[in-house]
This record gives structure tokens, sequence and C-alpha cells, in this order.
């Protein structure tokens, strides 16, 4: 044994001596949420007139509203609210800003914005997403930001910044004529929105690098640019190989993590279900065949209705054409994938648009297109906590969950758009919102 080591088992075994000597901690004070409906996130009917005990960032128990409150415990009133649990985004951009070609596109993200530029605007998402009710984002990549995300999460967790629990996915993977910025001239060394592989080792590489980076989840993208052929057919670009995503899959699962994919249609998205990807990204056009193949790996789908309603070029242009067939093309694999049952995750893409929209206006577009407000709201609720293994622990009011709980003033199963008009939001236990007493 070294002097060092020696030295720093004493002052281990001295903390822990200490740890034991200290007297008992006292329990965190209760707070007592008096709930007039709660949607719970994971049941299909709504309770009235309950009580929600928090202590510290847990949710200790629930009792109907005869239980005792104990003496000293801050009691909230929403009993004339709709309680829910916070809600999750399954599909967010906190580094993008908007894709307004009059705001130059995409491209002004990279190329007019340094990285405290971005940082600021991204801390900006971040206290917009928890003021809107989301207490939870899968953000799927950085859009050349690095790893930023990582350390915006860092700064959330140590209380710097305001901001929901973050599912990292860093830089996400393309290949070669796979990502923006493009159509550049050839003799520039344009940055990219993603990191570029070509071939199974360095698709590995890529992967191993994001996870040894802090990656929660991997982002892969599947198609790239997209067109309508003769026909009017929606056609979109492939990217990876089966091969290079299954390099990707294999090693992120192996750390214990995910992948998401963003894939379109077609050849695109056929390699990423046959590449063993967990998640299909908007799935704009999904066939049958890729439906039923999903049902059966288990595939989540992650449908984005909302931005594909936004910056439409002219109608009788290509880009018009296209920007049209991708939103029918959307809707009706929407409708099959519901159909089917498929696990459907809430997704706004948000960040492609800009972060002064509102996140919930998903909601409607999900109901209009037949779904019911229960089960859209469990797709921004208990089933995403499902898909990132924190089942039982978010997108739940219930005993043991994180204190992660909003409120609205009307009942979102009558009129889903009252989520877009959160009122009160929890999360972890702290209140970051509270406009029920106005
Ligand atoms: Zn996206």
């Amino acid at each position: 044994m070294t002097k060092l080591v020696a030295a720093a088992l004493t002052l281990f075994l001295a903390a822990t001596i200490a740890t034991a000597q200290s007297p008992t901690p006292v329990a965190a004070p209760l707070t007592v949420i008096r709930a007039g409906t709660l949607i719970d996130g994971a049941s299909d009917a709504p309770r009235r007139n309950q009580l929600i005990f928090v202590r510290a960032d847990h949710i200790e128990k629930i009792s109907d509203a005869s239980a005792q409150i104990p003496a000293g415990a801050t009691v909230i009133d929403l009993s004339s609210s709709t309680v829910l649990p916070g809600l999750i985004d399954s599909h967010t951009h906190i580094f993008l800003w908007g894709e307004d070609p009059a705001k130059g596109g995409y491209d002004a993200n990279i190329l007019k914005a340094g990285i405290a530029l971005r940082a600021a605007r991204a801390t900006f998402a971040c206290r917009r997403a928890l003021e809107q009710g989301f207490t939870t984002l899968r953000d799927v990549e950085t859009e050349g930001a690095g790893y930023g995300d990582v350390e915006i999460k860092q700064a959330i967790a140590e209380g710097t910044i305001p901001g929901p629990r973050l599912f990292c996915a860093t830089r996400a993977i393309s290949s070669t004529g796979g990502y923006d910025l493009q159509d550049y001239a050839p003799e520039l060394d344009m940055p990219k929105g993603a990191q570029i592989i070509d071939g199974p080792v360095q698709a590995r590489k890529a992967a191993r690098e994001q996870l040894d980076h802090g990656a929660d989840w991997i982002k892969v993208y599947m198609t790239h640019r997209s067109w309508t052929d003769k026909q009017g057919h929606l056609v979109s670009q492939p990217t990876l190989t089966v091969e290079e995503l299954k390099a990707v899959v294999d090693e992120a699962h192996g750390w214990g993590k995910k992948v998401a994919c963003h894939a379109y249609n077609g050849i695109g998205l056929q390699r990423a279900l046959d590449g063993g990807c967990d998640s299909i990204e908007h799935g704009l056009e999904i066939t049958d065949a890729q439906i039923a193949q999903m049902a059966g790996q288990g595939t989540w789908y992650c449908p984005t209705l909302s931005p594909y309603y936004e910056d439409w070029g002219p109608a009788d242009t290509p880009a018009g054409k296209r920007d049209r067939a991708r939103a029918a093309a959307h809707e009706i694999s929407f409708k099959k994938a519901m159909q089917a049952h498929l696990k459907i995750v809430f997704g706004t893409d948000i960040g492609g648009m800009p972060w002064t929209e509102s996140m919930a206006q998903e909601f409607p577009r999900m109901v209009n297109l037949g779904m019911s407000p229960m089960d859209a709201i469990h797709a921004a609720t208990s089933r995403p906590a499902d898909m990132l293994d924190m089942k039982g622990e978010i997108g739940v009011v219930a005993p043991g969950a994180y204190a992660d709980i909003v409120a609205v003033s009307a009942d979102p199963l009558k009129d889903i758009t009252v989520l877009e008009h959160v009122n009160f939001v929890m999360h972890n236990g702290a209140i970051y919102k509270n406009e029920t007493t106005k």
C-alpha cells in the first residue's frame, strides 16, 4: 500500500465514522397538494378530490380528500384544477433556434451563432419547457453544438439554471452527404450538424465517443433529403447502411442505452428497422409491413406532426410539393400506427420550430387525427417514461415517483388545448410556477 492510498483510506474511514455519529436526519418538510381532479398519467380514468403528499423530491403517498393533513404541512390548493404528471417531450432540440427561411433557415443556427450564444439560447429553451409543464425532455441532438447538452444538463443538476430533466443524445450520427450544412462550394470545409461516419468501424467509434462523453441516447439520421417523384410520392435519401446502424445499436445496447432513428420513409426507414433501432422519429410514411415489423420488434414511434405544417414552400414549387406530401403522409401513418397500437410517444421537434411557440400545440394535432385525449396524455407521460427506462419514476403521479406535477384550470379530456396553459409546475418537489391564485 502506498502512502497516498493509506492516507486516502484513513480519510475515508474518518468520514464514514463522522457520518455514523451524526444525528438521525430530520424528515424533509411535507407539502400536500389538494387536487380537484387527478389524471395520474397511467390510469384510464381521472379521480376526484385527491391529496398528493410530497416530501423532498418525491411523492410519498396519494389519499382521498378525507385523509388528515399533518400539522405543519404546506398545503397547495389546486382543488379547482386538473392535476397531471409533469409532461415529457420525447423529441426536442434545445440548441436549435428555429429554421425560418426568412431568418437564414437551419444554417443560421450554426453559421451565425457561436457556442456561447447557443448555450444562452439553450438555457432559454430549458426554462421555456419547464414553464410549459414539460419536466422531462429527450433532447435528440445538439445540431453542431457538440456535447453542450450534457453541460446544460450539468448546469441544471447543480442548480445554476432552471430546467427539466434531460436525456441527451449529444452529436447524432449520419453519413457523408447525409446532413446539413449542404450545397456550399465543394472547396469549403463546412461544419456539420451531426457527426459524419462511413463504415461500421467509424459508426461504432462515433457511438463510443458519444457514450463516453455522456450520451443518454444515440441519435442516428437514417434519411436526409426528401422530395417528390413524378407521381407525387415522397422519396427520401437513405444514409447509413444496415451494417453501419447495427454497429451503433450493438455498441449503445452494450452500454444499456437506446438508439433513436430519424427516418422519413422508404429504404432508410426499412434499414432503421432492420438495424434494430429502438425508436422511429417522424416516420412520415410507414408501410403496413413496416408497421407490423415495428409492432413485432416493440419499436417506439415518435411522430412530430406540428413542424410539418410550418414554413411550406409555394404549392407549385418542388419544395412546396414536398412539404405538402410530408404532412399528408404523416397524417396517414399516424392513424395507421394508432390502429396497430404502436407505442406512440409525444414529440414536438421544437427547436426546429422557434422555442417561443407552444409545445402543447402537438396535443390537438394528435387528437384531431383521432387519438383520445387520455391516450395523448399517456403519450406524454407514462409511455415515454417506459421508453426512458423510468417507469413509475416519472410520467406518473403515484407514490415513489419524482414530484413532477403540473396543473391546468380546465378539463383536458374535454378540451385538450387547455394543456397549452399550464398554470402550476412542480419539478423534483420544487415549485417553478404557480399562477393558480391569480
Ligand atoms: Zn428533430
